[in-house]
């Protein structure tokens, strides 16, 4: 049974995540998107919530599950006896971040390695940064993030803003 890990944030979760998650699916038996809490992020949904969007995202993959994770990534992985780590490349200004890292988390823990995938072309613009900011201007995210996430953004950022 070959299992990844997805880690982030995803708050909320996009398109462009979704896409490595099925690239992901085409890999491994098993891919379990972890939503790391990242409290010090100030992210727009609770970890609760961000879970829940995911969720419904996913249900059309049969491999594919939701989690939530806090503290070291690799010790989550080794728990959920995990192989690998995905991250998502967009550009190379990912790359010196997700690059310290994948070599930090090696240091921590050998046996789970860390593999890079890169997004449809047309995702690598987007970032769950940009669509929130698109969104509390009142501008369209529907092509950039799925159905139950565009409306969570709108209830969130233009009915009920904080
Ligand atoms: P984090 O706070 O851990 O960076 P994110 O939710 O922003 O969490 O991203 C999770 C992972 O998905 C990261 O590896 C990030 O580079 C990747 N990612 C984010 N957006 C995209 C995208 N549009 N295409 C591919 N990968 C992406």
């Amino acid at each position: 049974m070959r299992t990844v890990i997805y880690p982030g944030s995803f708050d909320p979760l996009t398109n462009g995540h979704l896409d490595v998650i099925q690239r992901a699916t085409k890999l491994f038996d098993r891919v379990i998107v972890a939503v790391a809490k990242n409290e010090s992020k100030s992210p727009l949904f609770t970890l609760a919530e961000r879970v829940e969007l995911v969720g419904s995202c996913i249900d059309h993959l049969p491999n594919v599950e939701v989690d939530s994770f806090d503290g070291l990534l690799v010790e989550y992985a080794e728990k959920c006896s995990a192989q690998a780590i995905i991250r998502g490349l967009r550009a190379v200004s990912d790359f010196e971040f997700e690059f310290q890292l994948a070599l930090m988390n090696r240091k921590l823990n050998e046996r789970v390695e860390t593999i890079f995938m890169m997004p449809k072309d047309t995702y690598t613009f987007l970032s769950s940064r940009i669509v929130k900011e698109i969104a509390r201007l009142g501008g369209d995210v529907s092509a950039f993030v799925p159905k139950t996430v565009q409306q969570a953004l709108i209830a969130r950022l233009v009915e009920a803003p904080a």
